[in-house]
């Protein structure tokens, strides 16, 4: 049975109302240092009810564009104290402008308690035999606290980046005896695939943790069964705009995480009703990360969709559970059906012989939408048609709107592409497979 010595940190096995107190303290303080020191917020939190079973209700959700205008290099009237030093990071770079977060230098280091706890939860132990795989470079961020926090957890580290290629990787994984690799889920998969292809004699990866993505059931299938790789988990989900908001333990799947609730005020708010969501009901996430003191970041709406799911996990963590539902823009309207890329996942895994590496993309094309699914495969040229057509018709089998309408001629039938392994396009910047392109 887990104990509370299983844990990285006492928070994670704190009773309830240890954890209500702590939480409603940090809010206070929070808002109140917050008020104090950026003059945005003095009337902004003027709504704050820290009594309240909801304390920020109301208070205005703080959207992107509207952070975007108060950082540089627009402006400075986030940052609290403009003589401090601060590491500029961008991120998001393949839409529109990039978005700029600044970090002072304790709060790079106040990261370490979030990855240690997620690293820590996910099975990570000191003396594993670390590549770190993130994204560097380019004012890109996570490489950075990662390698100073596998140093600070006493793993060996291996700071490979995203930019070393997967030979490179393989003879250092033989010699070192490296045993566990980080990144970007796509990156290091692909990474894996690669030294695959040299021969993997010698070699052992037992732990993978993934982040920046959904690493898809289909995915973990081809490491467990491919790759032999026994640890799979997402140690740590946030945004640059905020902090870590949640961790994976080994005992999560995809898309659940255990929330950071002691470092992020998270909220679940059903934007169409008005309301709190209950446990079970998805809603837009907003969080509020305490330990930005550089730039404070009240309410903040992170873009993405969650639920609570309202049940203790069984690794016996208190920190409560939440499902990440996807960003809204991984969503694609196709006729009247609204195809997510999940759903396109599950379809994926139903069909024997195709990888994980998918792309959806919606076409117009004389005046009806058509759904092409991009499909990366191992299969011999002469299998894939059998597939592509088994492939279309799981997606037919399972979206009876997209179905009728295909029927009805309103919408062009799926198109189905397989490709071989590593010809999906992929973000240069990041290595991130590029997973929805709407063409509108
Ligand atoms: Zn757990």
């Amino acid at each position: 049975m887990p104990s509370g010595k299983t844990f990285f940190d006492p928070w994670e096995g704190a009773g309830e109302s240890r954890r209500r107190r702590v939480i409603r303290e940090r809010l206070a303080d929070y808002v109140r240092y917050a008020r104090g020191r950026v003059p945005f917020y003095r009337d902004r939190l003027a709504g704050f009810r820290p009594r309240a079973e909801h304390p920020l209700a109301g208070v205005p959700v703080l959207e992107s564009a509207e952070l975007r205008k108060l950082l540089p290099p627009l402006n400075t009237r986030l940052v609290a104290d403009r003589s401090s030093g601060w590491t500029v990071f961008q991120s998001g770079g393949t839409t529109g402008s990039p978005k700029t977060a600044l970090f002072s230098h304790a709060e790079m280091e106040a990261l370490y308690l979030p990855n240690a706890r997620g690293f820590h939860a996910a099975g990570l132990r000191r003396g594993d035999r670390v590549a770190n795989l993130f994204a560097v470079g380019g004012l890109y961020m996570t490489f950075l606290h990662i390698h100073r926090a596998l140093e600070r957890f006493g793993c060996a580290n291996f700071p490979f980046s995203n930019h070393t290629a997967p030979d490179y990787v393989h003879g250092c994984a033989r010699r070192f005896g490296i045993n566990c690799m980080t990144g970007i889920a796509s990156v290091t998969l692909d990474c894996l695939r690669g030294m695959e292809a040299l021969g993997l004699k010698g070699i052992r990866i037992e732990k993978l943790y993934y982040g920046g993505e959904h690493l898809y059931d289909s995915d973990k299938a081809e490491l467990r069964e491919r790759f032999g790789v026994r640890e799979i988990a997402a140690p740590g989900y946030g945004t640059v705009d905020t902090w870590y908001i949640g961790y994976q333990c080994s005992a999560c799947p995809t898309g659940v995480f255990h929330a950071h609730d002691d470092q992020c005020h998270i909220e679940i708010f059903d934007e169409s009703e008005g309301r709190y969501c209950a446990p079970g009901s998805a809603g837009m996430l907003y969080a509020t990360a305490l330990p930005r003191r550089l730039t404070p970041i009240v309410r903040y709406r992170v873009g993405d969709r969650a639920r609570w799911l309202g049940r203790p996990c069984p690794c016996g963590r208190t920190t409560p559970l939440f499902e990440l539902l996807g960003r809204g823009d991984d969503v694609l309207r196709v006729g009247f059906d609204s195809v997510d890329y999940g759903s396109i996942q599950a379809c994926v895994k139903r069909v024997a012989g195709l990888l994980g590496s998918a792309q959806m993309q919606k076409y117009r094309e004389s005046g009806r939408d058509r759904l092409v699914v991009r499909v990366e495969t191992r299969a011999p040229i002469r299998a894939r048609p059998a597939l592509a057509a088994r492939l279309a018709a799981a997606i037919l089998a399972r979206r009876p709107t997209l179905s009728r309408a295909v029927a009805q001629k309103s919408v062009w039938p799926v198109r189905v592409e397989l490709l071989d392994a590593g010809r999906l396009p992929r973000n240069p910047r990041t290595g991130k497979l590029v997973r929805v392109v709407d063409d509108r």
